[in-house]
């Protein structure tokens, strides 16, 4: 069955719609390699294979009808899937990778998984995240770390580590994640996939257990942007449940085969001073090479105020979670330490179930949102925010896109930050603009490094041009084979 992990969406598709193989084989492939690799890796929280299966038979049953009578086959109609575990999956258990969420059973569907479900995936279970998708490694979830499948004393990025690391390990061939300040395309770039983070509010948030939500996008990985165009166009699309939902219009992406000729893609000289480790500079290079090779015009921008990201995004997050984070208190949700008072029922459960950096973040968040130290944090950091988003308008004038790094290293050392939480937060450093703007952005392998760990090369676009995006790191993967490497299955 390992040629059957091997297959793209669209080749599974295909396969499915012929009737080469069913959707059940085809999951049962998957759950096996789930069952071999999962003890070495630790991608996944909670395993669903019952109910995949159930799903897989009645993709089959579907399949059988629409090879009869004929009819459109939805776009992911018996397609495996992985779901970051702070996505609502209904009669899954959600833990947000906390143990304050550790019974917790929600009793309905995120949008997003609503959406993937109606286009016909399979779930196979909920991925491995950092607590509350707070963090770069998912070293800060509650359910142990997940290893990266090209190194396993590496991490594989974060939050969406667990959803990445599944996809480069074939163990799923399509996962959903959710990006706030990078945990996206900074897992896809550790773990050489691809991930696209949408357009704020272009995918529902409803259903998406909430860190901070001026900032949460869900977005897609796969191994190439072709198969994230699948994903991302079952999800995208207004939903009245999420209250800042756009209502622009739904655009199907179509991809084409065809060269970058036109495109104008943007540069900004800093990233490259930045200190980032020789070969991402080097495979950046070459990569954007590739690019002018395929036709695109490389000029120049300056984004001057994205040096702020970091402080920015550290006071508004943290402050956004604290709030949304007030919520789990034992009565509402999950697991509950019993106490004399309510009050110590709180302060109990709290100081019990939530992990030291989620703690962190509620102080920090809590005192920047403080009476007399509000204007001076949240409010400072706001008004910063809006001159990143400017400069981004400004570099928009000149170009069609944004090249940038995703990180200014590869993997890193599991621990390699233990108890340093500020050098943890200045990783994010390009990822977190993309954010804080609302802008649509997608990572995706350009190469390795002296270890042969990927390097990944993140792409930015103006707002609602998810298309753009992914057309160009899809002409890019026409002319290049980095997204095809899967990990050596021995070491493993
Ligand atoms: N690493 C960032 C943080 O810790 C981003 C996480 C995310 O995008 N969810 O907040």
């Amino acid at each position: 069955m390992t040629e059957l992990i091997q297959l793209s969406l669209q080749q599974m598709r295909r396969g499915l719609l012929a009737g080469d193989f069913s959707s059940q084989e085809l999951t049962r492939a998957y759950l096996e390699r789930v069952e071999r690799l999962e003890p070495h890796l630790n991608a996944f929280i909670t395993l669903a294979p019952e109910l995949a299966l159930r799903q897989a038979r009645a993709a089959d049953e579907r399949l059988a009808e629409i090879r009869r009578q004929g009819g459109e086959a939805p776009p992911l109609l018996g397609v495996p899937i992985a779901i970051k575990d702070v996505l609502a999956v209904r009669d899954l258990p959600c833990t947000a990778g906390s143990r304050i969420l550790e019974t917790f059973v929600p009793p309905y569907n995120a949008t997003a998984v609503e959406r993937v479900l109606e286009a016909g995936a399979v779930v196979l279970g909920k991925t491995n995240t950092d607590e509350f998708a707070m963090g770069s490694s998912t070293e800060n979830s509650a359910y142990e770390v997940t290893r990266n499948p090209w190194n396993l004393e590496r991490v594989p990025g974060g939050s969406s580590g667990g959803s990445a690391a599944a996809v480069a390990a074939r163990m799923a061939p399509l996962a959903l994640g959710t990006d706030t300040g990078g945990s996206v395309r900074q897992p896809a770039a550790f773990c050489g996939v691809t991930g696209l983070k949408p357009t704020y509010g272009r995918v529902s948030r409803f259903g998406l257990f909430a860190y901070a939500s001026s900032l949460d996008t869900v977005g897609a990985l796969a191994r190439s942007a072709e198969e994230v165009a699948g994903i991302y166009n079952a999800l995208h699309g207004h939903d009245r449940r999420d209250a800042t939902s756009l209502k622009h219009p739904r655009e199907e992406v179509v991809l084409k085969n065809e060269d970058l000729r036109g495109l104008r893609v943007g540069i900004v000289a800093e990233h490259f001073q930045h200190d980032l480790q020789p070969e991402v500079a080097r495979a950046l290079q070459v990569a954007v090479q590739q690019l002018e090779t395929l036709g695109a015009k490389v000029l120049d921008v300056q984004l001057p105020h994205t040096r702020y990201a970091v402080p920015v995004y550290y006071i508004i997050a943290p402050a956004e979670a604290s709030a949304n984070l007030a919520r789990y208190d034992g009565v509402r949700y999950g697991p509950r330490q019993p106490a004399e008072t309510l009050p110590a029922v709180y302060a109990r459960t709290r100081g019990k179930l939530f992990g030291r950096e989620v703690k962190r973040r509620i102080m920090l968040g809590t005192f920047a949102l403080s009476a007399g130290y509000q204007e001076a944090y949240y409010g400072k950091a706001q008004k910063v925010r809006r001159l990143i988003q400017q400069d981004f308008v400004r570099a928009f004038e000149k170009v069609d896109l944004i090249a940038a790094p995703v990180t200014p290293t590869t993997a890193f050392p599991i621990g390699a930050h233990r108890g340093d939480p500020l050098s943890m937060y200045l990783e994010d450093i390009f990822t977190l603009p993309a954010n804080l703007a609302g802008l649509p952005a997608i990572a995706f392998p350009v190469g390795v490094d002296d270890q042969n760990l990927p390097v990944g090369m993140q792409l930015i676009a103006p707002a609602l041009h998810e298309d753009r995006l992914l057309q160009a790191a899809h002409s890019y993967q026409q002319a290049t084979s980095w997204h095809q490497r899967t990990p050596d299955p021995e070491l493993l």
